[in-house]
């Protein structure tokens, strides 16, 4: 059984000596303090609401020490085949490893990356790719907006150690990661890159390779520059798929031309 992980992070932001309020170049010199992890939520695919984690700074006595969070997302990872997140594969991802390689960590086993972003951009025109604006057109759990603390209040209250913003941050970065799971169930089917989890279950009973189900039929032929396939449609996901081996015969095979 393949294991998914959903995740959502937070960042600090960098903080700077600015001149000015716009067009402004901040040199590097300028900067006092560099970003660091804030917190992270994560869910194993799956799995029921409370088992969805969550870790912070807000404990830590130096909060830019983000060592211990990202050890426990290290061991997270490691133990992931896929990581699902919202523009996961530029931004969570390559930030996550920035701070790996900052901190001395070898990298964590291979994962691929499922980006909901990428779906959403690949085969869909809405309005706004934005995760808060596709779970909040597509799913019942909603990307929280910031209740108390607007904006960039919320991470300025945090680095100032109130535990009230610490609070909603919790709230937001877990509603996050709920909703970011729903989204990538009701994105999933229509996903035709989506990678094959049945290659790591290594089970000889046929099933959808988005989503494990065994429970798939097959509904006509996909044709292909090269030849007809059986064609199949899961019965849990609604996801199609295909299968490798040609259906048609070997003479038919023999004399069928592709276009060059
Ligand atoms: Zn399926």
């Amino acid at each position: 059984m393949s294991k998914t992980l959903i995740l959502d992070i937070e960042t600090a932001p960098v903080l700077a000596n600015v001149w000015r309020l716009f067009k402004e170049n901040v040199g590097l010199n300028q900067i006092r303090g560099d970003w660091h992890l804030l917190s992270f939520s994560a869910k194993w695919l799956g799995t029921k609401k409370r088992d969805v984690m969550y870790y912070d700074q807000s404990a830590e006595a130096d909060i830019e020490d983000d060592a211990g969070l990202l050890l426990l997302l290290w061991q997270l990872l490691d133990e992931a085949d896929f990581v699902v997140a919202h523009n996961g594969r530029k931004f969570d991802l390559k930030k996550i490893n920035a701070r790996f390689i900052v901190h001395g960590f070898p990298p964590p086993s291979p994962y691929t990356i499922i980006d909901t972003l990428e779906i959403a951009k690949g085969h869909f025109a809405f309005t706004s790719n934005r995760l808060a604006y596709l779970t909040d057109t597509l799913c019942t759990t909603k990307k929280s907006a910031h209740a108390q603390f607007p904006g960039f209040e919320l991470w300025k209250e945090c680095l100032a150690g109130n535990p009230k913003a610490w609070k909603e941050m919790r709230d937001y970065n877990i509603d996050d990661v709920l909703s970011l799971e729903e989204l990538y169930l009701l994105l999933r089917p229509w996903d035709t890159k989506h990678p094959s989890v049945t290659v790591v279950a290594d089970d000889e009973r046929m099933a959808c390779p988005k989503c494990g189900s065994h429970h798939i039929i097959q509904k006509g032929y996909r044709h292909t520059i090269v030849g007809m396939y059986p064609r199949f449609q899961c019965q849990g996901c609604f996801g199609w798929s295909r299968g490798r081996t040609m259906a048609n015969t070997k003479d038919v095979r023999k004399n069928l031309l592709i276009p060059s």
